[in-house]
């Protein structure tokens, strides 16, 4: 079993009154509000700008799921064989916008050249230290926040259609294995008790406890922020496209064509991040792995606890007054409206395995995620610009992993040491 090394509790904070710098925090997703909360509590001076308002891009539309288990890299041994057959099938969650294959190709050149054991292995390892231990991050950052009433300590479950389809992924359950998840099997009396109406006679539920749903990411993610602006915080309305920097050290970032002074800058603009960090000589790989939801409002039957619907790789969660069914990979760019087909493949999926279940009114979203060559996220100082500190690229688990990461931010900008090897994430390793 590998050491977590999860946030401190709440009374082992650092008072207010600390090292006080000025910090702006660009991008107020789940990973730029986290990363300002730790910040404030640990006493610097700390303002937000977003574009569009906290909680309204990615951060807003994701599964919801606190998913621990969730370390294994979806470019996994055989993602070369497998992938040009799931693009020409339009049964499966992978859909790319050919236009857009140009542009996307040297990315994707480096990303699957990841897809074998030995890398899947390291960077599943590396993902743990980060979404490892989420609840216990969840519950450190928004306990007595007006945050708290979205979080809830769930199991986590994985819906096969046929056992063998379990056991065809095996490498993946192996990781985790030996990453200390356990799990529980459900078949017969206690899948049908929990699937009522599920279609699949041969299904397979794979229950795993310990693990977090958020019932509104968008709600969650606004209520942070409110909280932090309760505590003193500054949220700002603006973009930030410009990071000045002088001798090798930040004096200032441009927002809406003016230049503000700051001490500390970090870039937690999630999928937009490279833009920012280009200027500051980083090229980092980062693509958009755009993603969908359809949300079923007032639906007949709620599952208790959210799954993976494995035949389509969708989740599907219980949330408030609606279940969201999200995922889906497409690659197509920041620009590109949403497609249609997403929409179409999430629903029929729904469908066939819970026929019965009947809802008033369909809701759609298309967002971004985050995603680097090599599956793991950008989080530290970046070298050319002391006082310029990088918070992104969480791919599929930026939900889970925003907490740790703004803890760590944190910890850095304010001269302490985190328990844990910060190497696998550092901005250095594109330059
Ligand atoms: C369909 C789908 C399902 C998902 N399900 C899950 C899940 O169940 N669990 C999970 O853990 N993760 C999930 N994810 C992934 C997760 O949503 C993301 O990894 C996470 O939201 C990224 O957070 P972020 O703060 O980095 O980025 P974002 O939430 O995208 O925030 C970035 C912010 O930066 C702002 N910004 C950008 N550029 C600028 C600029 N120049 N100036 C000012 N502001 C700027 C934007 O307006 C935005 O608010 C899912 C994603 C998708 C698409």
């Amino acid at each position: 079993m590998v050491e977590k090394s999860s946030v401190k509790p709440a009374s082992s904070r650092a008072a207010k009154g600390g090292p006080g710098k000025k910090v702006l925090v660009i991008g107020a997703g789940i990973v730029g509000v986290s990363t300002a909360i730790w910040l404030q509590r640990d006493g610097h001076d700390v303002t937000i700008v977003d574009k569009a308002g906290p909680g309204e891009a990615t951060s807003h539309g994701n599964g919801g799921i606190l998913a621990s288990c969730a370390i294994v890299p979806v470019t996994g041994p055989g993602l070369l064989h497998k992938a040009p057959l799931m693009l020409f099938d339009p049964g499966q969650p992978l859909y790319l916008k050919w236009r857009y294959l140009p542009r996307l190709a040297p990315w994707l050149v480096k990303y699957l050249s990841h897809a074998n054991a030995k890398d899947t292995k390291r960077i599943a390892a590396s993902m743990y230290n980060i979404i490892g231990d989420s609840l216990a991050d969840h519950q450190a950052l928004a306990t007595g926040t007006a945050g708290e009433r979205y979080l809830r300590a769930t199991d986590y479950l994985y819906l096969y259609d046929r056992r063998r389809a379990f056991e065809q992924d095996a490498f993946g359950w192996e990781i985790r294995r030996r990453h200390g998840f356990t799990w529980r099997e459900l078949e017969g009396d206690a899948l049908a008790e929990a699937f009522p109406g599920l279609t699949a006679p041969d299904a397979l539920a794979i229950s795993m406890p310990d693990h977090g749903l958020i019932t509104d990411p968008g709600a969650y993610v606004k209520a942070l922020a409110r909280h932090f602006k309760e505590q003193g915080g500054a949220i700002l309305r603006g973009t930030a496209d410009k990071i000045a920097v002088a001798d090798g050290r930040l004096k200032g970032v441009r927002i809406d064509g003016k230049v503000q002074p700051f001490d500390v800058a970090v870039v937690a603009t999630g999928a937009w991040s490279q833009p920012l960090m280009a200027e500051l000589g980083l090229k980092v790989p980062l693509e958009t792995e755009r993603g969908y939801h359809l949300e079923l409002w007032n639906p007949s039957w709620t599952p208790a606890a959210p799954f993976m619907l494995a035949s389509g790789k969708f989740v599907v969660s219980p949330m408030e007054g609606r279940i969201r069914c999200a995922g889906i990979v497409e690659f197509g760019g920041l620009e590109a409206p949403p497609s249609e087909a997403p929409f179409r493949l999430l629903e029929s999926k729904f469908r066939k395995a819970f026929p019965g279940v009947r809802w008033e009114r369909t809701e759609r979203w298309m967002g971004h995620r985050p995603a680097t060559t090599d599956s793991l996220p950008v989080i530290g100082e970046v070298e050319t610009a002391k006082g310029v500190y990088a918070g992104f690229g969480h791919q599929h688990v930026g939900l889970t992993g925003g907490p740790k990461t703004g803890y760590l931010l944190a910890q850095l900008i304010s001269g302490k040491k985190p328990n844990m090897d910060l190497a696998p994430y550092s901005p250095s390793r594109f330059r």
